[in-house]
């Protein structure tokens, strides 16, 4: 896993140094040296991760740090500041600026590499799901870029693992300040509650009396339910390897103890919105995903997933030598619906009938929306004679019942014409099938509406 880093520092010998070090290891090293240059490279999306020193002459790493979060081009990329301070006021600093993680000069190497390695995962990751949640920008959603810009980080849910109580008893009424927080004593309950507890945060001790907390994070991280909830470790400071190990296979952040009130909190915030964004990066393709799939105003599948899918069932039923039927549905005279009681009124129907159809179908059966008020249905493994059947029931339960419009103000009568087809041997197109469906609507509509007609033979 190769990532080009993007290292900024004034002083050249300091960027020979981190250079050198993570080209040794395959990584792409972009330079620069000054904050103004960082700003544009990260504006034209030249890097993965930044490696940011704090005092420079121009604009100072806190402040560059600072506009890049706050900047829905750049936010996501994450930011680790370089810095040769190491009070815990500085990190606050940095992380109220939005910072990822801290190196302190001079930088060991194998935290160097563990932290780029482990900020190259999440990168990885986010540029995945940003990827894909791109095409709902086309579909009119709203990416998360700018309420994760806005994002807080506080008001999240928190649970606390830790079986020492001077420890537990000092940490959650600071972090309750700002979020809700269980405590876990038990750490063998640990998991279950982590996976039932919709959290934002697990903050686990490493140095759990009767545990062993790198077990619990390597299992919370192959559990489906809390794989995405991030990890922030607390540590004694001789636990480093340990902590390291712990970063390896997926803690995203540590403290060391004596915990400073101050960096908890704001290690915390920024966890908890980091998971806030990725969850709404997730939801997004999740939703772009079913949208490309479903028919907006009848919840049903569309025309392009049907006309996918269609050449699947067909080569299946062939090959299990099943028979395969289409139905061909279409509203009568549905313009003179519109033009007598209102568009919103022939919107009400067309929802209705979708409710009509999904109650009338099996859960094999694959209904779609094919064109205005015209649907077709896929019935995989039924015959021409059980498709009559079940056409027969839809109309049925179409004319019989009038349609409540206009929020039930108003009941009116809709019929239905249909038109029925099979798969009549191996290899037949399904665009042949669906055109004699076509052709008996027609004759249903030509014969006088409200009526099922199956395929010339
Ligand atoms: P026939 O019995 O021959 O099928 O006559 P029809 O009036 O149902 O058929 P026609 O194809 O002439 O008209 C279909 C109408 O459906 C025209 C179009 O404005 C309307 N329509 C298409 N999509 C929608 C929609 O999403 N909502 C509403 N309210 N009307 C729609
Ligand atoms: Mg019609
Ligand atoms: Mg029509």
């Amino acid at each position: 896993m190769s990532a080009r880093i993007l290292v900024v520092d004034d002083v050249p010998a300091n960027v020979k140094l981190l250079e050198a070090r993570l080209s040794a290891e395959y990584f792409d090293v972009l330079t620069a040296s000054n904050g103004t240059e960082a700003l544009k490279m990260c504006q034209r999306a030249e890097c993965d991760i930044i490696l940011l020193d704090v005092m420079m002459p121009d604009i100072d790493g806190f402040e560059v740090c600072r506009r890049l979060k706050s900047d829905p081009l750049t936010h996501h990329i994450p930011v680790v500041m370089v810095t040769a301070l190491d009070s815990p006021a500085d990190r606050v600093r940095g992380l109220e600026a939005g910072a990822d993680d801290f190196l302190t000069k001079p930088v060991s190497d194998i935290v160097l590499l563990t932290r780029v390695r482990s900020l190259t995962r999440l990168k990885m990751m986010t540029d995945e799901l940003r990827m894909r949640a791109l095409t709902s920008l086309e579909i009119g959603v709203q990416t998360p870029e700018r309420s994760a810009v806005a994002d807080t980080g506080k008001g999240g849910r928190v649970l606390l693992v830790d079986d020492r109580q001077s420890s537990y008893e000092r940490i959650a009424p600071l972090l309750s300040r700002e979020h809700t927080v269980d405590v876990e004593t038990n750490p063998a309950e640990a998991l279950f509650h982590a996976a039932e507890g919709n959290y934002d945060l697990l903050i686990v001790s490493l140095d759990l009396d009767n545990f062993d907390g790198l077990r619990l994070a390597s299992q919370a991280r192959s559990l489906e339910r809390t794989r995405h909830v991030p990890i922030l470790a607390i540590a004694d400071p001789e636990s480093n390897t340990r902590l390291l190990r712990g970063l390896e296979i997926g803690v995203n952040d540590y403290l060391l103890r004596p915990i400073d009130k101050n960096e908890l909190l704001a290690r915390a915030r920024t966890q908890v919105r980091r998971r806030r964004y990725t969850d709404h990066l997730r939801d997004n393709v999740q939703n772009s995903i079913e949208m490309a799939i479903t028919d907006a105003l009848t919840g049903l599948h569309n025309r392009r997933y049907m006309e996918s899918h269609l050449a699947t069932l067909a080569e299946q039923a062939a090959s299990r030598g099943k028979p395969l039927a289409l139905m061909m549905l279409d509203i009568d005279y549905f313009k003179s619906i519109n033009d007598t009681y209102g568009h919103d009124a022939g919107d009400d129907v067309l929802r209705e009938f979708a409710v009509r159809i999904r109650k009338s179908i099996r859960g094999i059966d694959l209904a779609c929306r094919y064109g205005g008020e015209e649907f077709v249905i896929v019935m995989p493994e039924t015959d021409l004679h059980v498709a009559g059947m079940v056409a027969e029931r839809l109309r049925r339960a179409i004319a019989g019942e009038p349609f409540a419009v206009n929020k039930g103000g108003k009941r009116i009568e809709v019929t239905i014409s249909v038109g029925l087809a099979t798969l009549e041997s191996k290899g037949e197109p399904i665009a042949d099938v669906l055109k004699r469906a076509d052709k008996a609507l027609y004759r249903a509509k030509h014969d006088g509406r409200n009526r099922v007609v199956s395929q010339a033979a």
